[in-house]
Parts: C-alpha cells; sequence; structure tokens
C-alpha cells in the first residue's frame, strides 16, 4: 500500500491524483484475519504541507462472535483522512523536522507515501468491540455451552419452568 507521491509534492496545492487500491491484508497485523482483500479507491491531494489521502476502503475481517464464539466473516468500511508530512524537502532535498502536534504520518526520504499504518489503525477502530454473527446471534447456555442457535438444551426449560427447579431441590 506505498505510492510515490514525488511528482504531487512538485505540483501546487489542490492539486491531487488517484489510486485504485487492491492489497492483501495478510501481513498487515497479528492480530487481523483478513478474508478478503482491501479494496476501494483513494485521493491524495497536494496540501500547503504535504499530502492529504481521503477515500473509502473496503474488505472482510474474520471476528468471533462474542455470544457464540464462532468465527464469521464481518465486512468493514474503512474512511480515510490522513495527512502526510514529507521528510525530505522536494525542491532542496534537506532534511525536514518532526513538528510537534504532528499526526506522524511522514511520507519517507524517497517521497513513497504507505498508507498501511493508517489502515491498520481504522480496521482497528472500525472493527466492533462487541461483535456478533448476527444481531439475533442466541448465544451459548451459560450452565452447559450448547450453542443455542444449533438447538435448545434442557437447561433453559429448567430455568422457564419453575416447577422444575422445584422438584431439582426436593430431589437432592
Ligand atoms: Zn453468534
Ligand atoms: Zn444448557
Amino acid at each position: 500500500m506505498q505510492y510515490n507521491v514525488a511528482q504531487l509534492m512538485k505540483q501546487r496545492t489542490g492539486a491531487t491524483r488517484s489510486y485504485v487500491v487492491q492489497s492483501s491484508l495478510e501481513r498487515l497485523d497479528p492480530d487481523i484475519v483478513a478474508v478478503d482483500e482491501l479494496t476501494g479507491e483513494l485521493r491524495a491531494m497536494r496540501t500547503v504541507d504535504g499530502v492529504l489521502i481521503t477515500g473509502t476502503l473496503t474488505t472482510t475481517i474474520e471476528l468471533h462472535c462474542d455470544r457464540c464464539l464462532r468465527p464469521f466473516a464481518c465486512p468493514l468500511e474503512l474512511t480515510l483522512e490522513d495527512e502526510f508530512k514529507p521528510t525530505i524537502d522536494i525542491a532542496t532535498g534537506a532534511s525536514l523536522p518532526v513538528v510537534a502536534g504532528d499526526n506522524g504520518n511522514r511520507t519517507d526520504e524517497f517521497h513513497i507515501l504507505d498508507v498501511s499504518e493508517v489502515v491498520r489503525q481504522q480496521i482497528l477502530v472500525t472493527s466492533p468491540l462487541h461483535p456478533l454473527c448476527r444481531d439475533d446471534c442466541r448465544g451459548l447456555c451459560m450452565t452447559c455451552g450448547q450453542d443455542l442457535n444449533e438447538s435448545d438444551c434442557d437447561c433453559i426449560e429448567e430455568e422457564l419452568d419453575p416447577r422444575w427447579g422445584a422438584l431439582r431441590t426436593l430431589l437432592k
């Protein structure tokens, strides 16, 4: 996910350029299991200080359901809006200092802009905190661990019918 923005850096503020994105996310982060490529389109715009990257990218990652613990494919839509500052002055070749308060996104000394890190952060931010395989997932029985999406277990009937509870107390 690297783009050479040397030519764009030489243009005037407001100049733009588009990149079609189609990349594998396989080695992005050990905690991210991508089941699909990252696709979409990014727009790079020359700003006064650098390059602003905007665009919407989509992918699908594997998450584990909070209720039934099963893995499922979760589609994600990532919205990028990140400015990258140069490391080297495009005109003079001089090194540019890091400015306090910057977001830390910088192109490298060859004016290569790498969006991997902002994509990685967007995936983590966009991923649901409590992922559900579906809204009405019934989850696992707290008592016996049965996946209630597959079938009911006996624990539920006992809970629903207080007489079973009373009978069980008698049997003890
Ligand atoms: Zn589930
Ligand atoms: Zn049960």
